[in-house]
This record gives structure tokens, sequence and C-alpha cells, in this order.
């Protein structure tokens, strides 16, 4: 399968030849990095999109879970078009701004907003807000769960199995290089899934003097595929941080606005203190959002924390972000994502049952994925114990031979679009089935 995907992405291979003579590396970050090269796209519309090669794909990628408007709405265009004439940047707030931001506090059930240009910078943001509000310096993340590129963040994201440390007391340790140890030691990682060691381990912080400013965790991990929340454990963590005064952040970069009209926070009925936002956000655009309590946000509006950014409430972003919110992502859009994730999670279920392969599908939302795994994956210990990672890689190459772009990491899941159709879904499930039945035979 890899020799035959080189075959059909020649110009990809020749566009990384002359990529890399001024951009590091032949991309524009990191993670759109693979081996031997990586593919370069060209246009996208609808759930679709072409590489330089002119290969069609169905897009289940989805610009790495933000395009669930489809590529070039045109709802999303005409506000763009609209927009442009008018001037795309002032460094001052907008109507649309206002506009968002009403909507967000009614979707997310949180009365305070502002906005940032990504979700690294809503996750940066929303942990200083925490700081401060709190007056405290530790910060409890899940362990393996991604939140951004800024330094606090990059810890105990993926680690080998065997660097991992006992359950109890999981290892904080950076993702890459460049990372201040200083800054690695005010982060704590605790497992998914598991509130009775989020707890423990905060009494134990707490009588080092080392109590956590903030939890910031996705109520859904979508960077180990997806793992959902086990009965009441969401609930457990909301009560955990509120009798300890710390604050619960959802990151909710890639659930927010595509599990749900508001998000996680919706779909599971559990309200954190905070929420960031970003990826489907801006409509393909650069935004982010944070949405805060009355009394967190307190913090930026007596004017303590400097919330700031000249591109934040971007013009153009933000009318992309209105015309998403109030034309593209409505109730009926929602009721067709669930409608479609439902068929492709049955779907590829039933592929599985059929060839009994390792592993189970899982959805919510437009999100979902194949986890290649012997057993239920609740959190990062059993993802790396479990997982069939060679299966999971061949099944990315294989896809893509056939026309289903994915993201090039076995850690990352679909996200459907509301341009997909039955037809979309189908060309899906016959893949895999086929991939299946090669395997089997
Ligand atoms: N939080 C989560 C949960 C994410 O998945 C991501 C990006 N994958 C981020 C934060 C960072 O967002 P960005 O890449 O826009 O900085």
């Amino acid at each position: 399968e890899a020799a035959r995907l080189n075959e059909r992405t020649t110009a990809s291979r020749d566009m990384f030849e002359r990529a890399g003579r001024h951009l590091s590396g032949g991309v524009a970050s990191s993670y759109q990095l693979r081996d031997p090269w990586p593919i370069y796209i060209a246009r996208g519309s609808g759930p679709k999109v072409w590489d330089v090669d002119g290969n069609e794909m169905w897009d289940f990628h989805n610009g790495f879970g933000s395009m669930v408007q489809g590529h070039a709405h045109p709802a999303i265009g005409a506000a763009i078009a609209a927009r442009y004439p008018q001037g795309t940047h002032f460094g001052c707030p907008t109507e649309d701004d206002v506009v968002v931001a009403d909507e967000l506090a009614r979707r997310f059930g949180l009365p305070k907003w502002r906005y940032t240009n990504s979700g690294s910078e809503a996750t940066m943001d929303a942990i200083r807000i925490a700081r401060a509000f709190t007056g405290r310096d530790t910060v409890m993340k899940i362990f393996g769960s991604y939140h951004g590129h800024h330094d606090t963040v990059m810890v105990s994201i993926g680690v080998e199995y065997d660097k991992i440390g006992d359950r109890e007391n999981l290892e904080s340790l950076p993702y890459g290089a460049g990372i201040p140890q200083s800054v690695v030691d005010m982060t704590v990682a605790v497992p998914f899934n598991d509130a009775g060691a989020m707890e423990r381990r905060i009494e134990r912080l707490t009588v080092e003097g080392r109590k956590p400013a903030c939890v910031i965790m996705e109520a859904a991990m979508m960077n180990l595929g997806v793992v959902l929340p086990e009965p009441g454990y969401l609930e457990a963590v909301r009560d955990i941080t509120r009798r300890h005064g710390i604050v619960l952040i959802f990151d909710e970069v890639k659930t927010g606005l595509t599990v749900a009209p508001g998000g996680a926070t919706d779909k599971f009925g559990v309200t954190p203190d905070m929420v960031t936002l970003a990826k489907a956000l801006g409509g393909g655009l650069p935004s982010g959002a944070i949405g805060g309590s009355e009394d967190v946000m307190a913090v930026v509006e007596d004017g303590s924390v400097y919330q700031v950014g000249t591109f934040n409430g971007n013009p153009l972003s933000m009318a992309a972000a209105r015309a998403s919110l109030e034309q593209v992502l409505t109730p009926d859009a929602y009721a067709h994502l669930d409608r479609l994730n439902h068929r492709i999670v049955t779907g590829c279920q039933g592929v599985v049952d059929k060839y009994d392969l390792p592993g189970y599908a899982v959805g919510i939302g437009s999100k979902g994925c194949v986890t290649f795994s012997t057993s239920k994956v609740v959190d990062y210990e059993t993802f790396k114990e479990n997982q069939d990672a060679a299966l999971a890689d061949l099944a990315w190459l294989f896809n893509l031979n056939r026309g289903i772009f994915m993201t090039p990491g076995r850690e990352e899941e679909w996200t459907l679009s509301v341009t997909h159709t039955d037809e979309a879904i189908d060309a899906y499930i016959a893949v895999f089935d086929e991939l299946a039945r090669e395997l089997r035979a």
C-alpha cells in the first residue's frame, strides 16, 4: 500500500522537494509531516478534497476536525465576500463579535466570552485566567491529552509505554525539546476516566502546597481516537473540582460545535467553569474563544489579567463564525450529522464483527473512529497497551489509496461535515470492508 500511495502522489513528492528549500521540513506545521512526504492539497469543495496530483478524495480529515461546515460552504463564502470590501482588520471590536458571543453563551451556558486566533491561545489564556482567579500555579491535565503547543500543556501527551509510571503517580514529561523543566514541573497529569485517582492526587498536591489552579481536560478524549467518558465520570470531576475550589476547564477545541450545538458541555450536561473553542468556530478561518462563568472571567473584566491579541476577533473570522453559527450549524445540521455518524459507526462495527477484527467503532456527534484495540480504551494507558498500531497505519494507507482522506496519525478520528452524504458514508464503509476482506483472505 505504501508503494502504491507513492506512485499516486508524485506531484506531492516534487512539491515536498521544492518546499524543503525554504519551508522548514517542507510543511507549515510539524503535524502535517508524514513519511515519505506529506500530501499537498490543491482544493476542496463540500465533502471532497483534491491533492496536487489530482486525486479526488472524500474528506474525513476535515482540517484536523475543523471543517464541519464542509469546504467552501456558500453561506460562509458569502459572509467573507461581504466583509472583505468593508475592511478585514481594525484591532477594534465589531458587531459580529457581539452576536457570536451572544450565541456561544446561549449554546454553552457560560455567560462571558473572549476571542483568540487558535486553540493553543485559548487554552493558554484560560489557564492564565484560572491561575489568576485562584492565585495558584499548578495545572492538572489528563495523561495523554493534547491542548495546544504552549509550554504548560506540552507535557504528558505522547510518551512511550515504559515511561508512563504508576497510575497514581504518572510521570510529567515534556513533549519535545525546548520546554523548560521548571514549567513541566508545574503540570501534573492524571488518568482519564478515573475520578478517584484525580481526587487522591489533588489531596496529595494540596498537602504539598501545590494545589492545582485548574483541571484542563476534554470531556471526551479526541486524540486517542475517540474515548468517551464513563457514566458518572464527568459529574464526579465536576463535584471534585467544585469541592476543592479548582477551576474546571473543558477544552472543547475539537468537541465544541462538532458533537452538539453546545459541544460536549451540552451533550453530557455537565457545565465547567470555562470552555475553550477553536477549529470549527471560524468556519475555516483562524479563530478561538474562551467562555467562562461571571466570577472566573471577572479577573479579565477588572483588568488584572490581560487577555489580548492583535487579531483577536478578526472581522473576517468573526463574519465567518457568525454565518456558520446562524446559517450552517443549525439544529437540522446536527440531526444530519448524528444520523450519518450513527450509520458510519454501525457500518464499521458491522465490518469488525463480520471479519472478527481486533477493534470496535465509536462515535459522537460528527466524530468517530475504528479503534484497533483488543480491549476497550478508557485512557492513555489502555490505548498504548492494546492498540494494533500496524493495523491502524495500514488502514490509513489503504483508505488514502481508495479516495478516503484521513488525518495522518493513528490517534486521530474522522470528522463528518454537514455536506457529507450517505454516498460518502457508503464509500467509507465499503473501503473498510475491502480492507477487512483482504486481511482475512
Ligand atoms: N486543544 C485540543 C483539544 C486540540 O485538539 C487542539 C488541536 N488539535 C488544540 C487545543 C490546539 O489548537 P490549535 O492547533 O488551534 O492551536
